[in-house]
């Protein structure tokens, strides 16, 4: 089984707005201008093929009740349920995916002595517990992680996709980095998701127009 993870422009821009802006001001108190994580919620589409899922998110809000500090934040226990019942009468087309959150770090010394793109050992604990993310979402639910530093030189530079399911990208002196883990039911019906190394997971942000060779989208006549 392996997944896809597309999502839209306005998410992304949400998302990043969200890690920015808790990332620069804090939880908004004025003697606390410190760095903060911060969590919400995605819905979208799903698409389930034999082999292969297509996740699209469409919609993020972030939970401005949970429980926020620089190394780690707690979802309010009522927030997912409150939103996702409103989220069913505004938007029925949608599905709750899973939950977002963020990893704030220094620099890119900082990202990299603490790998910090990657999932922590509890993000994963957490996630596996969600009930009502993966009751919601069919069980195959989605965990998205969004880290981001502050670089300390600015170059030219285009997204880049460091493994399948982690992708980069800068704005000015900010560097984002988008991991994603897929959640499963193992052979014993067991919650289990996808981890950070060797993940089947492609996190697909920027493949809209790559074309792969021999590729087609009609069968030859003969074919059909
Ligand atoms: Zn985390």
């Amino acid at each position: 089984m392996d997944y896809s993870v597309r999502i839209s422009d306005e998410v992304l821009e949400s998302m990043s707005l969200a890690a920015i802006e808790a990332y620069c001001l804090g939880d908004g108190n004025k003697k606390n201008k410190e760095k903060i994580e911060t969590l919400g919620y995605i819905w979208g589409f799903k698409r389930v093929e034999a082999e292969h899922t297509v996740f699209f998110i469409s919609k993020f809000s972030i939970s401005i009740s949970a429980l926020r500090n620089s190394s780690w934040v707690a979802p309010n226990p009522h927030a997912l349920t409150l939103k996702n019942a409103f989220v069913k009468r505004w938007s029925p087309q949608l599905t709750l995916l899973g939950d977002f959150h963020t990893h704030p770090y220094d620099d890119l010394t900082d990202v990299k002595r603490n790998t910090g793109f990657e999932f922590s050992d509890s993000d994963f604990i957490h996630f596996k517990n969600e009930d009502e993310i993966w009751n919601d979402s069919n069980d195959q639910p989605l965990m998205l992680a969004m880290t981001i530093c502050r670089l300390t030189r600015v170059r030219d530079s285009w997204a880049t996709q460091p493994r399948d399911n982690v992708c980069s990208y800068s704005v000015g002196e900010f560097r984002f980095w988008v991991n994603a883990s897929v959640g499963f039911l193992n052979e014993d019906g067991e919650r289990d998701c996808t981890g950070n190394a060797r993940s089947p997971v492609f996190v697909d942000l920027n493949s809209r127009f790559f074309n792969m060779s021999g590729d087609r989208v009609q069968e030859r006549l003969e074919a059909i």
